[in-house]
């Protein structure tokens, strides 16, 4: 599959110019950062813009910050592999280190970054397919069609949002910089999703994501990331689990716990939060959270597991993470 034509690679290298380029050229104009998305989505012509906006170059938006008092500033172009390997993030937000450990494979953790991973697009069996295969077997509400192939006689489309990274940041309160031509705006991510496949987060056209900041108040949370995937070496999620906790006094102090890949956004589960509140964690309490995970999760046959197996999973994962997390604690009650 050859890459669509296209008129202008515009490489900006601050962020005023990347974004006066989009208030520019918007919708016609795509954001390229690793492009480990979106060059296989163009080959499949899934979009064609006329312009390409190749944002590599705005050194700004690199690297792993400590910003004390405060917490810890994440550029949006910094790659998987880095976070992966920041001695700072594995000690003070784990959860993180984790899950983009999990990302892909070590090539495209290389070129992925965290701001590309926050902006995936939603992924649905009936949409990630080549042009011939979605002439041939019916365009859908997400490009091109008005029907739902997954939820047929529904309006909503449910492609789902399969980043690792978006739940960990969730369970770590994790706010996000949005950069637009009236200037900068920092939103919690919770924020960020609509929980709609086909128009999932709140970006604008002329807006560039430029950071994330974590902050201090949930460094030093230990923390899991689980996912489901075919191919444990590469693919996307198709259920993932992250849950951070912390005691006081062999009790549960705080927990938070975040779901991905089922719904059409991650999805932070704040009744686990109450659930756990105060509480020495035993199996019957592991199991009544992995219950409230699996009845958050709604998958539908957007990929190629059944939904049924993939909240099982959630289910699944959620006990486990709760346990092993609180293992690391002693919080177990045996
Ligand atoms: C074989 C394969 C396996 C994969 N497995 C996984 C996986 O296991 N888990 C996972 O989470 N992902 C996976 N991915 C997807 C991808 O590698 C990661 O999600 C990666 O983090 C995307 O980042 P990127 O910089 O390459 O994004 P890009 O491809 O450059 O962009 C992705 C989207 O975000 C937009 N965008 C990027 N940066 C910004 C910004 N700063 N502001 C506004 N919009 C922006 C782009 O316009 C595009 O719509 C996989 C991809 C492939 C090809």
């Amino acid at each position: 599959m050859s890459l669509p034509e296209f008129k202008l690679l515009l490489r900006p290298r601050t962020v005023e110019e990347a974004v006066g380029l989009l208030a520019k050229h918007a919708n016609n104009i795509r954001v390229l950062a690793g492009g480990t998305d979106l060059i296989p989505s163009m080959r499949q012509k899934l979009f064609e813009p006329q312009y390409v906006l190749d944002i590599r170059h705005i050194s700004e938006l690199k690297g792993v910050h400590p910003r004390p008092g405060t917490g810890v500033e994440i550029g949006a172009l910094t790659t998987h592999t880095t976070l992966e390997r920041s001695d700072l993030l594995r000690q003070r937000y784990p959860v993180l280190t984790e899950a983009a450990g999990t990302v892909a494979s070590p090539l495209l953790r290389n070129m992925g970054t965290i701001g590309g991973n926050i902006c995936l697009d939603t992924r649905c069996l009936w949409y990630n397919q080549s042009l011939t295969w979605r002439k041939a077997c019916g365009f859908c509400i997400k490009k091109d069609g008005d029907l739902c192939h997954v939820a047929p006689g529904g309006t909503k489309c449910w492609a789902a949002f399969s980043g690792d990274t978006p739940p960990a940041l969730l369970c770590l309160n994790a706010e996000i910089e949005i950069a637009s031509p009236s200037g900068m705006r920092r939103v919690p991510l919770r924020e960020f999703y609509t929980g709609i496949g086909d128009s999932y987060r709140k970006l604008q056209a002329d807006e560039l994501l430029t950071r994330v900041f974590l902050p201090d108040t949930s460094a030093y949370y230990h923390g899991i990331y689980r996912k489901l995937r075919i191919r444990g070496s590469i693919d996307y999620p198709l259920a993932g689990v992250a849950v951070v906790l912390k005691r006081s006094n062999g009790h549960v102090a705080d927990a938070r716990l975040a779901i991905t890949a089922v719904n059409p956004a991650p999805i932070l589960i704040v009744g686990a939060t109450q659930m756990l509140a105060g509480k020495v964690i035993d199996e019957s309490l592991a199991d009544a959270v992995g219950d409230l995970a699996a009845k958050t999760a709604k998958p539908l046959t957007t990929s190629a597991l059944t939904p049924e197996y993939r909240r099982e999973m959630i289910r699944v994962f959620t006990k486990r993470a709760v346990l092993a997390v609180a293992n690391n604690e002693s919080l177990v009650r045996h």
